[in-house]
């Protein structure tokens, strides 16, 4: 079921939610999604507040740390998005060092370059992989039960980039059962199938219980 469709969250006021990311794909997929709900998405970058170390050794943990630091320095509720690319054949990797694949000054391009070198000789068969994301929500830096939701997109990893949408590694993501590569979806298709999509379909069903 798509974020979209699940429900319309009523909300008395805007709620302003901040972002615990400095990602422009990730703020923009997250505005997308959650902006015509009800929330005012605030960046924390545009508050002034700095990334936090990622020390955890999962997804959860590193998103537990990015919202705790974001709702503390905002004084807001946040939303933070650890997520990655899961690849069968390198056992994982790069997994939560997605973002870092290529080095501390790694940018998408060089990453995905050095995915597609480490996968060169790899046969389609083995060539499997996964994007996943655990979204958390904290109502406040000391919420003893934040909202955590995953998501995962199976897909594979292509020989060679395709599509201009999208960020990180979609030009290099084929999507299981099409033969598109995620940056060749528009963006309410992207937003629907995606590992962030689910995940946020997820949260807005937890939120209206909440
Ligand atoms: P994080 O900021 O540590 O969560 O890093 C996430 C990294 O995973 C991003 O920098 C991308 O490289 C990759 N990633 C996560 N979600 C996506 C996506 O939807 N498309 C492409 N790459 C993604």
């Amino acid at each position: 079921m798509g974020y979209n469709k699940t429900l319309r969250i009523t909300l008395s006021t805007d709620q302003k939610l901040v972002l615990a990311s400095a990602n422009p794909g990730k703020i923009k997929e997250l505005q997308q999604m959650l902006g015509g709900l009800g929330f005012t998405i605030v960046p924390q970058t545009s508050l002034g507040i700095p990334d936090i170390e990622e020390t955890g050794l999962s997804f959860v943990e590193n998103s537990i740390l990015k919202a705790r630091n974001a709702a503390l320095l905002s004084k807001l509720p946040a939303v933070a998005d650890d997520s990655g690319l899961e690849v069968d054949f390198l056992k994982g990797a790069p997994g939560i060092y997605s973002a870092r694949f290529a080095g501390p000054e790694a940018t998408d391009a060089t990453n995905r370059e050095k995915l597609l070198t480490l996968m060169r000789d790899v046969p389609a068969e083995q060539r499997g992989a996964r994007y996943q994301t655990v979204i958390v929500y904290m109502r406040h830096a000391d919420d003893p039960t934040p909202l955590i939701c995953q998501g995962t997109w199976e897909g594979s990893i292509a020989f060679e980039e395709r599509g201009d949408g999208g960020f990180g590694y979609d030009s290099i993501f084929e999507v299981s059962d099409t033969n598109c590569r995620a940056a060749e979806l528009d963006k309410q298709t992207k937003n629907k199938l995606s590992h962030r999509g689910k995940a946020i379909a997820n949260l807005l069903l937890q939120l209206q219980n909440h």
